[in-house]
Parts: structure tokens; C-alpha cells; sequence
């Protein structure tokens, strides 16, 4: 009731200046069928699980509503690629309204794939299951890595045929159609902003604003113009934690857009994703930004403060001095570099050492060799955090030890490069000796932050395969493995197993377009 919602219940596509949100309905569908389910959201927010077909199910696939939902569309814009887009969406998302978890707070459930709204331009509103399939499982898997996330309770297969240009070859693909039900406070991105912004809908910018404040962010205060400012330094400190936490797990995004960067500091918006195999900062999986590789991994850093800034921009209009919205700016370079150096040498089990300049350095001596060959990234650190401890406890032969570390994680390597990481390791480990804690305390450590298993590309694939055909054994053992991935699990090495050959350059494997 705080925001304007335009409520003509009209799908048409079409510009919707002056309002916040929509009122939309979802579209029935023709058969919908539960495929997966994450059981701890599901209890944290007081729902049970609801059988494979039916009412419950209806509801998830946006067949059906109950009396208290009040499904809208959200207004949105963004720059895609840098580029100002105008309004984009909602284009296929529907919130139904929110549900209040055992601890009290509220949480939006949106349904991603559920039809038409005004928002939809050319497109249908629907979702491919092969994309629903991977937001439900990498939010979750995101979730239990520690990772700030919008979640997933369910995955709904609608029984209705989406078509879709699956690679851009110009071979249109009929592929089953599927619905996820996402969870988050809120779903409020930069690009709501900006819309209002660029719209010059100044009313709307700062009622939108105080909602997001009042509801999201009430520690700040109640709305004016200082706490706008001290909002966006918030936002940014937030953004930059997200970020530090993608670079540790290797997660690149692959549309950061400013529509798709949540205005809570939330992973959000589960398209050609990808997790780094080797180490590698110019990869990205997003065959649309091979050219410029504008989202590759490491630009996701310098990505999101071009994208703060343009948020900026927007929150400008607000406040009496602009110029104060710099000190977020500042805020975002400074948390991101403490929170990566800080995750970073927990990775390697290490404390900080002064002089800090040169802690630094060596650290990112480290990433540069790793860069400098074809190394899996999680493997090197899983492994490290066996081999270095052990490394501290017994006079077992060092280079022998580093050497089969780096053959178990290479998928190639030069003799170079490998002298290269050798010799790094080896400072490494006179490092690691003068650090107080046991080597036990250490390996634990090193344990908690170096995930074991991470949603390869190809498994994540796999489990499309198979789900496609009906089967979805292995859709609910990546769920269930992916739930402790800091955990060993010795019944499913082969999860933590460096990819096959065969996956190398497999689309949907290697490489993902934006058609989902
Ligand atoms: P994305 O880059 O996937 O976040 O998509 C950009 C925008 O395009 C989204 O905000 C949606 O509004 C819209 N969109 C994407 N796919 C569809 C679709 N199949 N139907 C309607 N709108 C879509
Ligand atoms: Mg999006
Ligand atoms: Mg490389």
C-alpha cells in the first residue's frame, strides 16, 4: 500500500510509467508436477512439503491462487552491457505475496516463469526447465556455501512446451517448460531505481526508497536525506561482501546487469552462470559476452562499482548533497579488498602478517600463477588443505608432496609454470610454519572455507539431462551433497572429481547463452 501498483489486471505488453508494480495474475498451466523441493526453506518458512500433483503444486506453478495472494509484476529497468535498456521488467517473474518464517522475518515468493505481464515485451513469460533447473540447484548450493543468495523452495515442471532458440543457431528447440518458486526479502533491484530516475518519477524514486528503508533496512533510521546516504554506503559495503564471496568459490555470474543486482547485496538471477574449473579471471561461460567479456570472472569486481555507480546516479536525485554518495563508492573498494584478503588467506590457513602491502602481494603472487596455468581452482584449495598440514606434521618429502597436489589439480601444466607454483608453495609453507595454531586447528580451518564440492558445470548439466528424460535421481543427490559442501563425502568423490575431458567444451557444459 506504501508503493503505487497499477491495477488494471491488463498482461498486454506495454510501458507502465508512474507505477511501482503491476497486478498481474500468473497463467494457468497444463499439467504442473513437483521436481524438487528444499526442505530446510521449506520449514524455516513454515510450509510443508506438498505431493508430487495437486492443489499445493497448482499454487506453485501459478494455476491456481489463494484468497490472500496478490500477485504483481515489479517495474524495473537497467543498463544490459552498459548500455541504458528502458524498462525490462518483470518480464516472466510474479510475486504471489509474502510468508512470515518461524523467526518472524518475511520473505517474497516469486514465481519465475509464470507468464505474460506488462513487462514481457516480445517474450512469452515462461522458463525452459533446463534454466529453472539450474537457478533452483546454484541458489541452494549458493546458500550452503555461505554466500549471500535469493533462495529456492520448489521446482515445477508445467507440463506445457516452451520454444526456444536453444544455442542461437537458429534452430528453434520445443523443451519442457518449468516454474521456480524464489524466496527473498525482497526482489527490489538497482534497476527499480533507475527506472523511476531516468522516468524523472522523482515521487516514486523516494517512495520507493523509504518502502525499501523502512522494511529492509529499519536499523538505518527513519528516511532523509543523510540516511539515503548512509543506505547506498550500505548497499555498497553488502555488494562488496557478495562479490569477495564469488571470487573465493570461483561463481561468476555472467549478466551483471544492473537489473539483475539486488538491492539487499543478493546473488540473484540465475542465468548462463558458471563455476570457474581452472583459475582462470578472463573466463565467463556467457557465449553473448565472448567478445567483450565484459562479466568474465575478474571483472566482476570493477563490474559491480560501474554498477553502484550508476545506482548512485539514481539515489542522487534524493539527496541534498550528491556528492556524499562517493563515500559508499569508497566503502565498496575498501570492503572488498579487506573482505577478499581476509577470505583469502583463510583459504591458505594463514593470519595477517604486517607489513600489509606485502601480505598482499604475496597472496596475489598465488593467484597469478594459478592464472598463469590450467589449474582447477577448488581442487588446488581442497587439496592444499590436506597437503599443508600434513605438510607441518611429518618430514615427508615437500616437493614430492606439492608436486602431486599440482598433477592431481593440473588439467595442463608446463614445466615452468609448474616451477613457478612450486616455488610459491614453497614460501608458503615457512609461512605456514611460524603461524601459532596446531595443524590440526589449521586443516580444520582451511577445511570450513574450501568447499569440496561446488555445482560444476557439467554436473549441473547431467542432472538437466537426465530430469529432461524423466529421472531425477541425480538432480536429488547434487541437492543432497551440495547441502554440506564443506564436508567429505566419501560415497560421492566422483562430485568432487576435476571435470572430464568431454565436458571441456560441451554447451551447456563450457558454454551457455542467455536463452532460458
Ligand atoms: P535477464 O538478463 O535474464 O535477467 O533478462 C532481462 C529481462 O528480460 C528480465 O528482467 C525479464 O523481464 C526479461 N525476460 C527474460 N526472459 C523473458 C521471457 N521469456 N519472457 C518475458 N520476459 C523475459
Ligand atoms: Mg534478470
Ligand atoms: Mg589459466
Amino acid at each position: 500500500d506504501e508503493l503505487h501498483g497499477e491495477a488494471s489486471m491488463d498482461k498486454s505488453p506495454r510501458q507502465v510509467p508512474g507505477y511501482h508494480y503491476s497486478r498481474v495474475e500468473p497463467t494457468a498451466v497444463r499439467a504442473p508436477r513437483l521436481l524438487a523441493w528444499s526442505d530446510d526453506l521449506a520449514a524455516y518458512l513454515g510450509v510443508v512439503r506438498p505431493p508430487e500433483r495437486g492443489p499445493a503444486v497448482a499454487i506453485l506453478a501459478g494455476s491456481q491462487l489463494n484468497p490472500s495472494m496478490k500477485p504483481f509484476a515489479a517495474r524495473y529497468g537497467g543498463h544490459q552491457f552498459g548500455n541504458w535498456a528502458g524498462q525490462l521488467g518483470d518480464g516472466r517473474a510474479i510475486s504471489l505475496g509474502e510468508l512470515t518464517a518461524v523467526d518472524g522475518s518475511s520473505w517474497e515468493i516469486q514465481l519465475k516463469g509464470a507468464g505474460p505481464t506488462p513487462y514481457s515485451r516480445r517474450a512469452d513469460g515462461r522458463a525452459v526447465l533446463r534454466s529453472s533447473l539450474r537457478e533452483f540447484l546454484c541458489s541452494e548450493a549458493m546458500h550452503y556455501l555461505g554466500v549471500p543468495t535469493t533462495r529456492a523452495l520448489s521446482l515445477v515442471e508445467t507440463g506445457d512446451v516452451v520454444i526456444r532458440d536453444m544455442f542461437y543457431n537458429g534452430n528453434p528447440q520445443p523443451e519442457p517448460g518449468a516454474i521456480v518458486a524464489r524466496v527473498a526479502p525482497t526482489f527490489v533491484r538497482f534497476g527499480n531505481f533507475q527506472l523511476m530516475a531516468a522516468m524523472g518519477e522523482k515521487d516514486n524514486l523516494r517512495a520507493l526508497a523509504d518502502y525499501v528503508i523502512r522494511h529492509q533496512y529499519p536499523e538505518l533510521g527513519e528516511p532523509s536525506s543523510a540516511v539515503y546516504v548512509r543506505w547506498f554506503e550500505e548497499i555498497s559495503r553488502r555488494t562488496a561482501v557478495m562479490i569477495a564471496h564469488w571470487m573465493s568459490v570461483g561463481f561468476v555470474h555472467g549478466v551483471m546487469n544492473t537489473d539483475n543486482m539486488s538491492i539487499l547485496g543478493l546473488t540473484i538471477d540465475y542465468g548462463p552462470y558458471g563455476w570457474l574449473e581452472p583459475y582462470d579471471p578472463d573466463w565467463t561461460p556467457n557465449t553473448t559476452d565472448f567478445g567483450s567479456r565484459r562479466y568474465a570472472f575478474g571483472q566482476q569486481p570493477q563490474v559491480a562499482l560501474w554498477n553502484l555507480y550508476q545506482l548512485a546516479r539514481a539515489l542522487a536525485h534524493l539527496v541534498e548533497t550528491p556528492q556524499d554518495l562517493q563515500q559508499g563508492l569508497e566503502t565498496y573498494r575498501t570492503t572488498l579488498a579487506e573482505t577478499r584478503h581476509t577470505m583469502l588467506l583463510q583459504k591458505l590457513g594463514l593470519t595477517p602478517m604486517a607489513p600489509e602491502a606485502e601480505d598482499r602481494a604475496f597472496v596475489e603472487e598465488l593467484l597469478e600463477a594459478l592464472a598463469g596455468s590450467e589449474i582447477d581452482m577448488t581442487l588446488f584449495f581442497r587439496q592444499l588443505s590436506h597437503t599443508a598440514p600434513a605438510l607441518l606434521q611429518k618430514a615427508e618429502s615437500e616437493e614430492t608432496a606439492w608436486r602431486e597436489l599440482l598433477a592431481n589439480a593440473a588439467y595442463s601444466m608446463s614445466i615452468s609454470e609448474e616451477q613457478t607454483l612450486l616455488q610459491w608453495l614453497q614460501r608458503y609453507l615457512q609461512r605456514l610454519r611460524q603461524e601459532p595454531a596446531s595443524p590440526e586447528a589449521i586443516r580444520e580451518s582451511m577445511l570450513s572455507v574450501n568447499p569440496k564440492y561446488v555445482l560444476r558445470n557439467y554436473l549441473a548439466q547431467k542432472a538437466i539431462e537426465a530430469a529432461e528424460l524423466g529421472d531425477l535421481s541425480f538432480l536429488n543427490t547434487l541437492m543432497d551433497v551440495l547441502k554440506t559442501p564443506f564436508a567429505e563425502q566419501p560415497e560421492h568423490e566422483e562430485l568432487a572429481a576435476k571435470r572430464p575431458d568431454w565436458a571441456r567444451e560441451k554447451p551447456g557444459c563450457a558454454t551457455l547463452s542467455c536463452s532460458s
